[in-house]
């Protein structure tokens, strides 16, 4: 074991960043960990405390940024916890090195992904998740005059759309799956958050000229070895976009394979936590998006109150209860709001690829009677990424229920598994 801390947090994303703070803040010892080159998670991907102030959210990114740099906290940059190999002990590996850490209490921030839904042509070239286009666009990909579809369902859309607008996209349109109804409801809750309210209107002013409508989604994608155009329809009619990306994704879904390796229950599709974050799992405590898809807001808040309840101040974390209970409900309403129709398990043929690791068609799956029988059988979901693609399009697709979750939780290096297994914790096996 290379090192011990009081306190661990796995993601440094908004939730880990204000939980990892409050703890170093008190005295404790505290490594905050993250696979990325640094801070920030999703919402804050790229940002640098050079130009942050003139992004939105950026001067939460500096608050942040700022006191956690006034701590002792330690920052693993590039590292990946993909097991547990003995009880207070994560396994890591960056680069094909491999590293344990030791811990006595841990705070999972470990945030969420896009669900993405097959349809024809999903695997083309040029088709891509909404939220992972922007992220290639931060990273440098030159998106100037290209001409780009964005659809799926959630607030992320219109965040996507905006910022490849200020980035020199021509936005096609912006489909959004969610009814009318089901809009107008959110919008109306809405008007009790008007900041959120006011960042949902930016973003659409940014984006005017482009189409932006409801009840609408992606029927398929074609083109000659990428794509070249997207059929689009309301469910009466349909009709074709030219394009050179689609991006494309069905809100989000949080990243549940760590918290479920450590044994955190997981119920309704996050992981169950009480007042101050803790899990079922002793010792362990989730915020952000693992407990309910809410956003900054939420993550923020329920990172301060799993770093309070780390250095054992309970009442201070329970000062923030009320906070976190109202932003639990807005996430709540946003599952109800983005929850994909059923018209959606329609769209995949025959022969639409269900797993593109492993070449696994529709209907190859269709018919098994559980994700794990689909696994046997075919090997969906056992190629790079998992399961985490084809698995949470599986279990919509099909209503299969995934709960395990095993070793090594991402793809890793057989030295640093082995090294791993040398370490095991009888009782895991
Ligand atoms: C692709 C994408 C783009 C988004 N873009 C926006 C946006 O532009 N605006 C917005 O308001 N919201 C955006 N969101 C929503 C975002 O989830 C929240 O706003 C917010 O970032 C959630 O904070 P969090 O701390 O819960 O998790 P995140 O910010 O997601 O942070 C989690 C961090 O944990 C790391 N991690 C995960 N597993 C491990 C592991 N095993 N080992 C080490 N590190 C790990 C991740 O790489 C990540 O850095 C986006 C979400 C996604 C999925």
């Amino acid at each position: 074991m290379t090192a011990s801390f009081d306190v661990v947090v796995v993601g440094a994303g908004p939730g880990g960043m204000a939980a990892a703070t409050i703890a170093a803040e008190t005295g404790k010892r505290v490594c905050l960990l993250d696979d990325n080159a640094g801070p920030g998670g999703q919402v804050w991907r790229g940002f640098r405390t050079e130009t942050a102030g003139k992004s939105a959210h950026g001067s939460v990114f500096l608050d942040w940024t700022g006191r956690l740099q006034r701590t002792d906290c330690e920052v693993w940059t590039g590292w990946q916890a993909i097991d547990r190999p003995a009880a207070g002990v994560l396994r890591l590996e960056r680069n094909g090195e491999g590293r344990d850490i030791g811990f006595g209490r841990l705070i999972l921030a470990t945030g969420a992904r896009e669900r993405f839904l097959p349809f024809p042509g999903w695997t083309l070239p040029g088709v891509m998740g909404a939220g992972g286009l922007q992220a290639m666009v931060k990273a440098g990909l030159d998106p100037r005059d290209k001409r780009v579809v964005v659809a799926g369902s959630g607030p992320l859309l219109l965040a996507v759309a905006s910022s490849l607008t200020d980035a020199g996209t021509k936005i096609v349109g912006v489909y959004e799956q969610a009814r009318f109804a089901q809009l107008a409801c959110f919008g109306l809750t809405l008007l009790a958050q008007p900041g959120k309210l006011a960042e949902g209107a930016r973003y659409r002013l940014k984006t005017l000229r482009a189409a932006y409508r409801l009840n609408s989604w992606v029927v398929r994608a074609e083109g000659q070895g990428r794509v070249e155009c997207v059929t689009l329809t309301d469910g009466r009619k349909e009709w074709t976009h030219a394009c050179d990306w689609l991006a494309c994704g069905f809100h989000l879904v949080p990243n549940l394979e760590l918290p479920r390796l450590l044994g955190c229950r997981v119920a309704g599709g996050y992981v169950a936590v009480d007042g101050c974050q803790q899990s079922s799992a002793p010792g362990v405590a989730c915020v952000g998006e693992l407990t309910g898809i809410g956003g900054l807001d939420k993550a923020l808040v329920e990172g301060q109150i799993a770093g309070w309840a780390a250095a054992g101040r309970e009442s201070e974390a329970r000062t923030l209860g009320a906070q976190r209970q109202r932003l639990q409900r807005f996430a709540q309403r946003m599952d109800r709001t983005f929850a994909p129709r059923e018209e959606l398990r329609m769209l995949a043929s025959a022969e639409t690829h269900i797993c593109r690791c492993e070449d696994v068609t529709h209907a190859e799956l269709k018919g098994r009677g559980s994700w794990r029988e689909a696994k046997l059988h075919t090997r969906c979901g056992m190629g790079a990424c998992q399961g985490r693609v084809c698995g949470t399009a599986a279990e919509f697709l099909f209503g299969w229920e995934i709960s395990g979750s095993r070793p090594p939780v991402f793809a890793a290096r057989v030295s640093t598994v082995a090294a791993s297994a040398e370490t095991a914790d009888p009782v895991r096996g």
